[in-house]
């Protein structure tokens, strides 16, 4: 069989010296999601398509990690393959819970519209007894909840009863429940938040702080008009200090914009001296995009903001600050809006396929795709806006078809693609850099830096 370099190989050009001092050449298989060591002849015959010259061994390494393939195999083709595969794979079900569409917080680029409405104990069983269903379907092997709003612990009743109630099925049909949620932190406590982790499976938080203190009160200010960033990085630092909740993954987001570019720096610093550089926080450093609000006034070029993050990687790399440099998995599937097995539920009952329709003007009519009365038992929800995502990418007109990041970025965001704007992730644009810190986080330095 004739084996050809894979279109989704990522070949630095750098050559790296290991502590030893022998010369090394680094790739990244987007296949499989592997950064791969190489010699310096390795890399020269791949960049020139001279595979033929590779030794057996060499040969069986890099088509294991698919950095060779099948001369005949369409690459692209089978990508995709597996893409609708994992969309289509009934095994994991996901729910996006809103216990509330009211937020605490009126951020100037959110283009959510909050709005508040009683908890209706009707509507909290019907959505109770859809996951309970998806629980006892004999497809389903795990079930994961996101809480989503709004901010979600502004229904902490509602979240205490519904985990209670998904940790009940769990036990009653020995299938794994975890739990996920997004929120601003203003109203978490140290105790509430091991709460959540030991009781109601809480394994990871994505809380979104904007900046240093200052920073961070202006833009993400509570409707009360009192500040949150004091409080919330006190109790993050609190529970990885204490171990509260020791599994507990925590996502610190930070969009991005010309309004907080100059304080990142100072940011990075706040946190680590909260307590904050440990394996169990990771940073996400986001560019602010548009949820069909206009923020063009505040948005950074995509080439722009790539390069300044890699300033601020730079900076959080010796403080210790967790920052993911290079991807770790192939994407099963883009998102909940590419698997009718992922579905987001809001206050009301209202189904919809993507994460930014429920409280989007507009969006939030004709976004839906059913109501929990509507679907009988554990049925799957019907196709919405984005699941013929793959179709789009296969047919040659999208970008994400030639990309060489596919099998691990998925297409960052079919809704933005829509709307015309660009949703590729920073790595995008700053993939030498970050490959060159990677190759330094493993005790590699660049040849010729003495
Ligand atoms: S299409 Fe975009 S906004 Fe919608 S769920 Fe997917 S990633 Fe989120
Ligand atoms: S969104 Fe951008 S980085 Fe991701 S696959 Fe598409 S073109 Fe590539």
């Amino acid at each position: 069989m004739t084996l050809v370099r894979s279109r989704y190989l990522l070949l630095s050009g750098q050559t790296y010296l290991d502590p030893g001092g022998k010369e090394t050449r680094f790739a990244y298989s987007a296949r499989q999601a592997a950064f791969i060591a190489m010699s310096p002849a390795t890399a020269s015959a791949l960049a020139s398509g001279r595979v033929a010259e590779l030794d057996a061994a060499e040969t069986e390494r890099l088509s294991g990690l698919k950095a060779l393939v099948p001369a005949a195999e369409d690459e692209l083709a089978a990508v995709l393959a597996a893409y609708r595969s994992g969309s289509d794979e009934p095994s994991g079900r996901g729910f996006t819970i809103m216990p509330t569409s009211y937020c605490n917080m009126a951020c100037d680029y959110c283009g959510q519209e909050h709005v508040k409405s009683p908890v209706n104990q009707a509507r909290v069983d019907r959505i109770a007894a859809r996951v309970e269903a998806a629980f006892a379907d004999p497809a389903t092997e795990r079930v994961n909840v996101t809480w989503f709003g709004g901010e979600p612990l502004l229904a902490l009743r509602v979240i205490r009863e519904l985990s209670a109630r998904f940790t009940a099925a769990s036990a009653a049909t020995g299938k794994p429940y975890t739990a996920r949620m997004a929120t601003n932190g203003s109203l978490l406590t140290a105790r509430l938040l091991a709460e959540l982790h030991h009781e109601w499976k809480l394994m990871a938080v994505d809380i979104t702080i904007d900046g240093p203190e200052a920073t961070h009160d202006q833009r993400r200010i509570k409707r009360n008009g009192i500040g949150s960033f004091h409080r919330t990085v006190a109790v993050l630092g609190e529970v990885v200090r204490d171990q509260l909740a020791p599994r507990l993954n925590i996502g610190i987001r930070v969009n991005v914009d010309t309004g907080n570019q100059d304080t990142i720096a100072d940011l990075l610093t706040d946190l680590t001296c909260f307590g904050l550089a440990s394996p169990q926080v990771e940073l996400h450093l986001m560019p602010v995009h548009s949820w069909g609000n206009d923020v063009s006034a505040v948005e950074l070029e995509a080439r722009r903001y790539a390069k300044q993050e890699m300033e601020w990687i730079r900076l959080a790399q010796p403080l210790g600050l967790t920052i993911k440099l290079l991807p770790s998995a192939t994407k099963r599937t883009t998102c909940q809006a590419t698997t009718v097995y992922g579905e987001i539920i809001d206050s009301a009952g209202q189904i919809y396929s993507c994460s930014e329709h429920p409280l989007v003007p507009g969006a939030r009519d004709t976004g839906i795709v059913a109501r929990v009365t509507d679907l009988a038992g554990s049925a799957a929800r019907p196709r919405g806006a984005f699941d013929d995502w793959y179709d789009q990418v296969g047919d040659g007109k999208q970008q994400c078809g030639r990309c060489p990041l596919l099998p691990v970025c998925g297409g960052s965001c079919p809704k933005l693609w829509r709307e015309d704007h660009l949703p590729c992730p920073s790595m995008k644009f700053n993939w030498d850099d970050r490959v060159d810190l990677a190759a330094q986080r493993l005790g590699y330095r660049p040849a010729g830096t003495g």
